[in-house]
């Protein structure tokens, strides 16, 4: 989030006399982006949500192309499965294909016999049901962050790896400086967006933001290899080949045996991960996830039990991977707000505060939007880029609090 609002604000800022600067304290993307599935998909039960994915996936799909930088677009498509096994399921499946619809996405309801028919690899039922995303895609979320980050420097942005804040001091309305632990830095405008690191930092400014993080475990297991339908098996990013050549290509590198898969029946997803060389599964909630007191020092212990849950999600949703062997598990890091979603703008009582925190595990899709949306809100415009009220950062406090589903 912070590279692309750092890309989004700097041409907005004077890159001598007032640059927009970059703070990160170890590396890019060195928090929950670092471990991210990178699943870019519509699918949600909110129109706000729909069209900011929507926005967003328009700019990841063209990303490589109109910036010559390779953040790994894998085209995967995305299917949403529901059935009689979750109960609620199908429904909101067949809900969510038809909002999708009306907000001009490109997807399609599909019976059980019309998703084996596509995507043979994949066992469906009789009575579930999928929304298919044939534009649902993926990407390499390291390589999308620091692609970002190049961009924010080439707008004149300074990005200072390795300097962590450690204060916000504030006076009255207003945050004076922030100081870090190499010295101390004055700003007209402060961005929080500092991830699982966010609600303590907020707190020395007296601002306090309800902010849980909790560690989803993620299994990885050897992806199925498909021989991919390009013209060049070796062509796998722009970064290897130039722009003339990856734009010579094949349209459609369709090296995934399957797409993604969100099985809201089973409780877990699956993405073949191109980047990384593996299937990646994790829970679709987060119920039984750990909370984490300490983000700097997180257990990165995957219990067994999760690992053959998770397997065994996979392998009865696509039986070829029994034959399959399982990669290294790891943790990331979710930070849950009480409603699910992220909060986005300035904070009330504080003039120069902006923040976007609380992604609650499905931000990463909407990075460009947040990027867009924070530099109108910085230039005093009116926010199209995502919907202003949904996300309002005063909306627990002015008691307007909803349930909300997890990322869904
Ligand atoms: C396992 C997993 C799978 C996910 N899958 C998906 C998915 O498929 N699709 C999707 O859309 N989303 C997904 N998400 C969610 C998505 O990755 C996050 O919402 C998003 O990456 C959050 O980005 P962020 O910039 O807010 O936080 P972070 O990536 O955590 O970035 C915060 C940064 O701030 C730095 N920082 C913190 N404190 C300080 C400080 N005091 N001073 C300086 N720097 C500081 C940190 O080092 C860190 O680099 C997933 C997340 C996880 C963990």
């Amino acid at each position: 989030m912070g590279a692309s609002i750092a890309r989004a604000v700097a041409p907005l800022c004077d890159p001598l006399e007032r640059p927009l600067v970059l703070l990160e304290k170890s590396g890019l993307a060195a928090g929950s982006t670092g471990r991210s599935g990178a699943i870019l998909r519509c699918f949600y039960s909110d129109e706000a949500l729909v069209r900011m994915a929507h926005d967003s996936l328009h700019e990841w799909s063209r990303f490589e192309s109109t910036t010559g930088r390779s953040i790994g677009f894998e085209r995967q498509g995305v299917l949403t499965i529901g059935g009689p096994g979750a109960a609620g399921t199908k429904e909101l499946v067949e809900r969510n294909a038809a909002l999708l619809v009306r907000c001009g996405v490109e997807a399609q309801l599909l019976s059980a016999a019309e998703v084996r028919a596509r995507f043979p690899a994949v066992a469906m039922a009789e009575g579930t049901w999928a929304c298919w995303e044939p534009r649902g895609a993926g990407v390499d979320p390291v390589r999308a962050c620091e692609a970002y980050a190049a961009l924010a420097r080439e707008e004149g942005a300074v990005t200072r790896l390795g300097v962590r804040a450690l204060r916000l001091v504030r006076s009255e309305g207003r945050i004076l400086r922030v100081e870090t632990d190499q010295g101390v830095w004055e700003a007209d405008e402060v961005i929080i967006a500092a991830g699982p690191w966010s609600r303590p930092l907020l707190a020395t400014a007296g601002v306090d933001i309800d902010l849980q993080v909790v560690r989803p475990e993620q299994y990885a297991i050897t992806q199925p290899r498909r021989s991919a339908p390009v013209d060049d098996d070796s062509v796998t990013s722009i970064a290897d080949v130039g722009l003339e050549r990856w734009n010579r290509r094949a349209p459609m590198a369709y090296a995934a045996a399957h797409p993604v898969l969100l099985d809201l029946e089973r409780g877990a997803y699956a993405r073949c991960e191109g980047h990384a060389q593996r299937t990646r599964v994790g829970a679709l909630d987060h119920a039984r996830d750990q909370v984490v007191a300490d983000p700097d020092h997180l257990d990165p212990q995957v219990p067994r039990e999760f690992e053959l849950w998770a397997r065994e999600q996979l392998v009865g949703r696509v039986p070829e991977y029994a034959a399959l062997q399982d990669q290294p598990s790891f943790v990331g890091l979710y930070t849950l707000s009480p409603d699910g979603q992220p909060l986005l703008g300035r904070v009330a009582g504080v003039s120069n505060l902006t923040i976007a925190v609380g992604f609650s595990g499905h931000g990463f899709k909407l990075a460009p939007s947040v990027g867009r949306g924070l530099a109108q809100v910085l230039a005093g415009e009116a926010v199209t880029a995502y919907d202003a009220a949904f996300f309002d950062p005063a909306r627990f406090t002015q008691g307007t609090k909803k349930a909300g589903q997890f990322g869904l």
